[in-house]
C-alpha cells in the first residue's frame, strides 16, 4: 500500500469538553519530545474534539489575517503566509488521523467521521474566500515577473490550483453545490473503510475443526487462533480477511471445501448488512461526477489525473490496454502450467477461482524444486529490520537507526527509533507498528506525525504501519517472502520521509502526486534480495545458519518474476477503478447494480478472467473508494515502470554504495513536490523512461 496519508479531519464546531487542558495542548503544540514526537501519554480521546475546535478558529484568524491584509499582495505575505498557518491544526489532523486507522475504537471513528465533514468545510472555506483567492489570483497572473525560484512557483500554483478546484472561479450557487459535495464525500470516504475493517473479522471464516486448517504454516494457525479470541470466539480458529480479494490462506489450505468458504468470504466483503458498501459507492461516484462536471472536467478521473504525473486518462488507458494485452496473454500460459502440473499430481483437477493461488504457488515450487514455505525461517523480523533494512539504509545513505525504549508510541506494539545520518547528527524519528490487531485498519502504510521542513525548522517523525501476524509471546516474528517485500516497500516510503530535504512543509516527503508516491517504495525493494543484503540478514533463526543457496533463488524469483495472476488481478482493479470515474452523471445515475457494473467493466476491458478477481473488487477498494487514489489506482503500475528503470541505475552505477546513493538522494529522494519529480527522475537516469525493463519483469513479452 501507498503512504496514503488519511484525510486530516477536524472538529465540529461548539462541542462542549471536559477535556483536560494539559491533553488539548499535547493534541496541536509542538511537544518538547525528540524531534517533536507527539506526547501520546498525555493524549486523551476526548481531547481531540475540543482540540480541533480550537485550532480552526485559531488558522481562520490566521487566514483571515492573511485575507484582509492592506498591503497589496506578494508571495511572502500571501502564498508563504498560507502555506505557513494552520499548524496546529495540521499537527493535530496528522495525531488524529494516524491513530483512527492504526488503532480504532468507537469512540475515534465517530470523531473521525465528523472531523472529516468538518475539515472538509474548513478547507473550503478557506478555498473559497474571494480575498484570499483574489490575492493569490492576482500573483499567479504576474508569476513570471515575481523573481520566485522553481520552488516558489510550484507552491503558488499548486495554491492557486487547488482554489479553482474547490470551486473558486464558479458562481456562487456552484460554490455552495461545490461545498456541499466535499463535505459529504469526506463523511462517505471515512465510513467506507470503517465498513471494510468491520468486515475484516464480521467476514472472517471460523474453523472448529483443526483438520481444517491443514496446509497453514504455524504462524497463520497462531494468527488465526489470536484472531478468534479478538473476535470472541470461544474455541476455534478465525481466518481473518486481509485487504485484497486474494487471501494467502488460500493459497494454503490444502482442503478445497475450506479454501472455496474463505474465497467467497472474501469476495463477497461489504456486499450485504450492515457493512453493505454498494450505495455508499455509487454515491461517491455519482458526486465526484457531478464536481468534475461542475469545474469543466470531462470526467472524474480526467479531474484527479490533472493532479498527478501522468498527462491525461488517455495516457493511463493505454498503459493499462498494453499491458493487458500481454499480462492475458502470459495468463494463458501460466494456467495451462499450473493445469497440467495439478493434473500430474491429481488427474482430473477441476481449479475453481479459489484453487488458482494454491496451485500456482505449488507449480512454481515444482520448477525450482524448493518449498518457499521455509523461507520464513531464515527471515526473522528483528534480523531482516537490523540486518537487511537498515543495513542497506547505511550502506547507500549513511543511516544509523537506535532504537529508543525511553520513549512512548501511540500502542504498545509500537517501537521507536532514533535516525542519525552519516555525521552522526540526529535527523529523524522512525516508528515501527508492525503487527496486526483488530483496531488497525488492513493493508500496510507509510505515515508521518512530522514532516520535515526547514523553514518550520521541523525534522521528520515517520510511521511504518504493517499488518504482520503476531506471534506468541517468547516467539519469534517470522516474515513469509510477500511480508518481507512489504516490509522494504514500506521502508522505501519512510527514506522519502526521513531524507527529505525541502523548504516548505507542503512539498515534503512523500507529498508527491500519487502515481509518483510508489517510486521510492518500489525502488527499495530491490535491496531485499541483493545479494549482500540477503548474506547479511538471511540466516536461520534457531540455528543461525546461512539460507540455502537453492532457497534464496527460488525466493527471489519468486519476487523478481510475477505471476500473471498477480499481473491480471491489478491490472483489472486499475481498470474497475478508471471505469467507475469515467461515468458521467447520467450514467452513473443509471447504475443499479454494482457487481453488474463491475462484470461489464471488465469484459470491456478484456481482464473479466473467471478464476482471477480483481486485486480489490468495488466494494472493498479502500483506496480509491476510502484512500487518495481515487482514479489513480493505476500507479502502482505508472511508478513501476520508474522503479524499474532505476532498479537497472543502481546496479549500473555501483549498486549498493553511498555514492549511488547520495546521487539517488540529491537528484529526487530528497526532493519531495519542490522539483518536478519525472523530471528529477529523467535527471537520474539521464532520458526518459521506458516501458522494457518492467515487461521483462513482469515476464511479459512486449505488444505493440
Ligand atoms: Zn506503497
Amino acid at each position: 500500500m501507498s503512504s496514503t496519508q488519511p484525510a486530516e479531519p477536524t472538529s465540529t464546531a461548539g462541542q462542549t469538553s471536559t477535556a483536560d487542558p494539559g491533553s488539548i495542548r499535547a493534541v496541536i503544540e509542538r511537544s518538547s519530545l525528540p524531534h517533536g514526537l507527539p506526547d501520546f501519554a498525555a493524549i486523551s480521546d476526548d481531547a481531540f474534539r475540543p482540540a480541533f475546535t480550537q485550532a480552526i478558529a485559531e488558522h481562520l484568524a490566521e487566514v483571515d489575517q492573511i485575507a484582509a491584509d492592506p498591503e497589496p499582495p506578494t508571495f511572502a505575505n500571501t502564498v508563504e503566509a498560507l502555506e505557513l498557518s494552520g499548524q496546529k491544526l495540521a499537527r493535530a489532523g496528522r495525531i488524529f488521523s494516524n491513530l483512527a486507522i492504526s488503532d480504532a475504537n468507537p469512540q475515534r471513528d465517530a470523531i473521525a467521521r465528523d472531523l472529516a465533514v468538518a475539515l472538509a468545510e474548513h478547507t473550503d472555506t478557506i478555498n473559497l474566500d474571494p480575498r484570499l483567492f483574489s490575492r493569490i489570483h492576482s500573483l499567479y497572473e504576474r508569476r513570471d515577473e515575481l523573481g520566485l525560484t522553481g520552488t516558489q512557483l510550484r507552491l503558488l500554483d499548486k495554491q492557486h490550483r487547488d482554489a479553482i478546484r474547490a470551486g473558486a472561479g464558479l458562481d456562487a450557487s456552484a460554490q455552495e453545490e461545490m461545498r456541499t459535495i466535499s463535505a459529504r464525500l469526506a463523511w462517505l470516504a471515512t465510513k467506507f473503510p470503517q465498513n471494510v475493517l468491520a468486515e475484516a473479522y464480521a467476514a472472517g471464516v471460523l474453523i472448529t475443526d483443526e483438520a481444517e486448517l491443514d496446509g497453514l504454516s504455524a504462524t497463520a494457525v497462531a494468527a488465526a487462533r489470536q484472531a478468534a479470541v479478538e473476535a470472541g470466539h470461544d474455541q476455534g480458529w478465525l481466518i481473518a480477511m486481509e485487504l485484497p480479494s486474494s487471501q494467502s490462506a488460500v493459497a494454503e489450505l490444502t482442503d478445497p471445501a475450506v479454501r472455496r468458504r474463505v474465497f467467497e468470504a472474501s469476495v463477497t466483503r461489504c456486499l450485504h448488512g450492515e457493512h453493505d458498501n454498494r450505495a455508499l459507492i455509487t454515491e461517491i461516484i455519482a458526486l465526484r461526477a457531478r464536481r468534475a462536471e461542475l469545474l469543466g472536467y470531462a470526467d472524474a478521473a480526467a479531474y484527479e489525473i490533472a493532479e498527478q504525473t501522468a498527462p491525461s486518462p488517455a495516457a493511463v488507458d493505454e498503459l493499462l490496454t498494453r499491458l493487458g494485452a500481454a499480462a492475458v496473454r502470459a495468463g494463458e500460459r501460466e494456467l495451462q502450467q499450473v493445469q497440467d502440473y495439478a493434473d500430474s499430481v491429481s488427474p482430473g483437477t477441476v481449479i475453481g477461482a479459489s484453487d488458482y493461488t494454491y496451485w500456482l504457488e505449488r507449480q512454481r515450487g515444482s520448477v525450482t524444486g524448493v518449498d518457499l514455505d521455509r523461507f520464513e525461517e531464515y527471515c526473522e523480523l528483528e534480523r531482516v529490520l537490523t540486518h537487511g533494512i537498515f543495513f542497506a539504509a547505511g550502506q547507500l545513505y549513511g543511516l544509523q537507526f537506535v532504537e529508543r525504549d525511553d520513549l512512548v508510541g501511540y500502542h504498545p506494539d509500537v517501537r521507536i527509533w532514533e535516525v542519525f545520518d552519516a555525521a552522526g547528527d540526529s535527523i529523524a524519528l522512525f516508528l515501527g507498528d508492525f503487527h496486526a490487531r483488530s483496531s488497525k485498519r488492513g493493508g500496510a502504510w507509510m505515515s508521518t506525525f512530522v514532516d520535515q521542513s526547514s523553514v518550520l525548522a521541523e525534522t521528520p517523525v515517520v510511521v511504518n504501519v504493517l499488518n504482520l501476524s503476531k506471534p506468541e509471546p517468547g516467539q519469534p516474528s517470522l516474515l513469509s517472502v510477500d511480508n518481507l517485500i512489504t516490509l522494504f516497500h514500506e521502508f522505501g516510503h519512510s527514506v522519502h520521509g526521513l531524507l527529505s530535504s525541502v523548504k516548505y512543509p507542503s512539498q515534503s516527503g512523500a507529498s508527491v502526486p500519487p502515481d509518483f508516491v510508489e517510486f521510492p517504495s518500489q525502488v527499495n525493494e530491490m535491496w531485499a534480495f541483493h545479494p549482500e543484503v540477503l548474506a547479511n540478514y538471511a540466516v536461520h533463526h534457531r540455528t543461525g545458519e546461512p539460507i540455502p543457496p537453492e532457497l534464496a533463488r527460488a525466493a527471489r524469483e519468486a519476487v523478481e518474476v510475477e505471476s500473471a495472476h498477480s499481473t491480471i488481478e491489478y491490472l483489472a482493479a486499475a481498470v474497475l477503478d478508471l471505469a467507475w470515474h469515467r461515468l458521467g452523471t447520467e450514467e452513473i445515475a443509471a447504475v443499479e447494480d454494482v457487481e453488474a457494473f463491475e462484470a461489464a467493466a471488465l469484459a470491456a476491458a478484456g481482464l473479466a478472467h473467471p478464476l482471477i478477481p480483481p486485486r480489490y473488487r468495488s466494494t472493498y477498494f479502500n483506496h480509491i473508494f476510502g484512500g487518495q487514489y481515487a482514479a489513480s489506482y493505476y500507479s502502482y503500475i505508472w511508478s513501476e515502470v520508474l522503479a524499474a528503470e532505476t532498479e537497472q541505475w543502481f546496479l549500473a552505477n555501483g549498486g549498493l554504495q553511498a555514492g549511488s546513493g547520495r546521487r539517488f538522494v540529491e537528484s529526487t529522494l530528497s526532493r519531495g513536490d519542490s522539483v518536478d519529480p519525472l523530471a528529477a527522475h529523467q535527471r537520474l537516469i539521464g532520458r526518459k523512461p521506458e516501458l522494457g525493463p518492467l515487461l521483462r519483469k513482469r515476464g511479459l513479452e512486449p505488444v505493440a
